[in-house]
C-alpha cells in the first residue's frame, strides 16, 4: 500500500499505513491500529497499523532468513552498493514528499525538513562510499611463519529504534550503514512519527531490495520495541532516544547479550566569552535552540554569557525571540512550529512554570491566536538562571534557552560540566588558545569552536556521561558497530607444533 497525498486547498489527506515485513505491506497480526495526530491541529492525520510482539517475531524471522538464505548474505559488495545508491537516488526523487510528510507528522518547519531529506540521501551515498573504499581489514605478518589478517563481517539481524525529533534523518543514519555493511534490518520507528519510516519502506520496496532485508514494524516502545530488544535472533540494537529508555534497553538486552549503541539526551552548554564575534555567536545561539522547534538533542539549552557582554546579549536575544516567525509548519517562511504532541507540550510548559518558581525571569514571544489549536510553545528565554536550577539540569527538549552569567573561564567550565549529560558543547571566543582549552575541558562527545552544530558525516557522533555509549558516523559505525572483526591466522611454513603424546 502506498501513501498518497492529495494536496487540495491545503486539505492534506494521508492514507493509513501498514507494517512492512518480508517485502509486503501488512496490517499486522493483531489487526489493531492507533491514531496518528497532527501537532498543528491535534486532529487525526491517519491510522497506523500497530505492530506487536508477534509482528516483531515475523519481521525478525524474515530478516534472519534473508541474511542466512537469501541473496543478500552472499551478494557481491559492488552489487549490494548499487542497491544502496539506488535508495539514495529514490530519496532525492521523493524529497519533496518526504519533507511534506515529515512536517505534517512532527510539526517541524518545511524549510528544515527539506534539508533533512537531502541529508538522508547523502547518508546512503556516504556509507556506500565508505564500505567500498574503507571497509578492509589489516594484516599482521609474524616473521616468515604467519600472516594474520582481519576481515569485517556483518552481524546478521540488527534492530534499529528511533525517536520522533528528526525521524527520517535519524532512521537513515542507522539504516544506511546497517544495510551497506550487509546486515538485515528491523526498524521500529517512534510511534509519534511513523509517516516517513513508511515512506522509506516504500522507497526500499521500489529499489527492489530482496524481501526481508529491510522491515518496518510500527508500534509502541513497551510492546514492539521491547520485543525487538529481547529477541534472541537480533544481534544488536542501535537506539536513539531518551536516557531513561536507553537504560531500560541495555537492561533488557542483557539476557541475549546484545551489542548496543546508545545516543541519548543532552543539556548542552554554549559558552560566549567577551572577546567573541558577538553577532555570529548570537546567530548561532538562537539557531541552536530554536531550530527544530527546540527538539534537538544537541540544542544549546544552557547559554553561558560573559558578564561584560551579558546585558547587551540578552537585549539582542529578546529582539530575536520576538521576531522569530511562529507559524504553520508547511509555510516556507515558518521558523518555529508546534511541538510533537500535547503530552510533550505540557511537559515543556510545566518546565517554564518551574523556571518561574526557581526565580528566573521568563521572557517569551506570543503565539498568534490562529495557531492556538496546535502544540505551540513560543520561543522562551529563562533569564538570570543559575546552573543548579532544575531547568538547567534536566532536558526540556523545547524552544527554551536558559541564560547564565559567568565571569571566569574556570567558572564557566565548571558550571558547563556540572550536569549529568555530555553530548555537545559550543565555545565562542576569538582567542583560539582559550577556545581549544575550553573545548578540551568541557565534558562532551562533540565540541564546536566558533560554530553552530555543523555536521561532518565522517566524525564520531555521540556523547559521554548520560548522553550515550558508543558513537555513530564515519568509520565508527561500520567498524565498531555494524560489523565484527574476524581474524584468520595462516601458517606460512612448518612452524613448531608441540607433540603431546608422541613416543620419543
Ligand atoms: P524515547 O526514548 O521516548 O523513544 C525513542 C524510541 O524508543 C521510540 O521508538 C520508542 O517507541 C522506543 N521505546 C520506548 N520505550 C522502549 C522500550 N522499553 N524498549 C524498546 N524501545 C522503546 O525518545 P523520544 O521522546 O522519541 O526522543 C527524544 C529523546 O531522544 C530526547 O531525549 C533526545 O535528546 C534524544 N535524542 C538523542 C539524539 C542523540 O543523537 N544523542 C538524537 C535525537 C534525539
Amino acid at each position: 500500500m502506498q501513501t498518497t497525498i492529495t494536496h487540495e486547498t491545503k486539505q492534506l489527506k494521508v492514507d493509513d499505513i501498514k507494517l512492512y515485513i518480508n517485502g509486503k505491506f501488512t496490517g499486522g497480526q493483531g489487526k489493531t491500529t492507533y491514531s496518528n495526530r497532527s501537532p498543528f491541529t491535534n486532529e487525526t492525520i491517519n491510522n497506523i497499523a500497530e505492530g506487536r510482539k508477534e509482528d516483531i517475531e515475523e519481521a525478525v524471522k524474515a530478516a534472519k532468513d534473508a541474511f542466512e538464505q537469501g541473496p543478500w548474505g552472499s551478494m557481491k559488495v559492488k552489487e549490494r552498493l548499487v542497491y544502496i545508491n539506488r535508495i539514495a537516488d529514490l530519496i532525492d526523487e521523493e524529497a519533496e514528499e518526504i519533507a511534506l510528510l515529515e512536517s505534517i507528522d512532527t510539526g517541524l518547519p518545511i524549510s528544515q525538513t527539506k534539508n533533512q531529506a537531502a541529508r538522508a540521501a547523502e547518508n546512503f551515498r556516504f556509507y556506500a562510499r565508505m564500505v567500498e573504499t574503507k571497509l578492509h581489514g589489516e594484516s599482521y605478518p609474524v616473521d616468515e611463519d604467519f600472516i594474520n589478517y582481519t576481515v569485517y563481517k556483518p552481524l546478521g539481524v540488527v534492530g534499529l529504534i528511533t525517536p520522533w525529533n528528526a525521524p527520517f534523518m535519524l532512521e537513515t543514519w542507522k539504516v544506511a550503514p546497517a544495510l551497506a555493511t550487509g546486515n538485515t534490518v528491523v526498524l521500529k520507528p517512534a510511534e509519534l512519527s511513523p509517516l516517513t519510516a513508511n515512506k522509506l519502506a516504500e522507497i526500499i520496496h521500489k529499489a527492489d531490495l530482496p524481501a526481508g532485508v529491510f522491515n518496518v514494524v510500527h508500534g509502541f516502545g513497551e510492546t514492539a520495541g521491547d520485543a525487538l530488544v529481547k529477541h534472541p535472533d537480533v544481534k544488536a540494537i542501535s537506539f536513539t532516544g531518551e536516557t531513561t529508555t536507553g537504560s531500560t534497553i541495555i537492561k533488557n538486552s542483557a539476557d541475549t547479550l546484545k551489542k548496543t549503541s546508545m545516543e541519548l539526551g543532552g543539556k548542552s552548554p554554549l559558552i560566549i566569552f567577551d572577546d567573541a564575534d558577538f553577532d555570529r555567536a548570537l546567530d548561532a545561539a538562537v539557531w541552536g535552540i530554536f531550530s527544530f522547534n527546540g527538539e534537538r538533542c544537541t540544542a544549546n539549552s544552557r547559554v553561558f554569557v560573559h558578564k561584560n557582554i551579558k546585558d547587551k546579549f540578552v537585549e539582542k536575544l529578546k529582539e530575536r525571540v520576538l521576531n522569530i516567525k511562529i507559524g504553520d509548519p508547511l509555510d516556507p517562511s515558518t521558523e518555529l512550529g508546534p511541538l510533537i504532541e500535547t503530552e510533550h507540550f505540557n511537559k515543556v510548559k510545566h518546565y517554564i512554570e518551574v523556571a518561574k518558581q526557581e526565580g528566573c525571569e521568563v521572557f517569551q514571544a506570543v503565539v498568534p491566536e490562529e495557531l492556538k489549536a496546535g502544540n505551540y510553545v513560543p520561543p522562551t528565554l529563562l533569564l538570570n538562571a543559575t546552573n543548579d536550577m532544575r531547568v538547567c539540569q534536566e532536558e526540556i527538549f523545547g524552544p527554551v534557552m536558559a541564560v547564565i552569567e559567568f565571569e571566569t573561564e574556570e567558572e564557566a567550565i565548571q558550571a558547563a560540566n556540572n550536569v549529568r549529560y555530555g553530548l555537545a558543547g559550543y565555545v565562542w571566543t576569538n582567542d583560539m588558545k582559550k577556545g581549544h582549552r575550553v573545548a578540551h575541558a568541557v565534558e562532551a562527545g562533540m565540541l564546536w569552536i566558533n560554530s553552530q552544530n555543523v555536521r561532518d558525516l565522517r566524525i564520531p557522533f555521540g556523547g559521554t556521561k548520560d548522553s550515550g555509549i558508543g558513537r555513530e558516523g564515519g568509520h565508527y559505525a561500520i567498524f565498531e558497530f555494524y560489523t565484527e572483526p574476524k581474524v584468520i591466522h595462516v601458517a606460512l611454513g612448518d612452524h613448531h607444533i608441540p607433540q603431546f603424546g608422541k613416543k620419543k
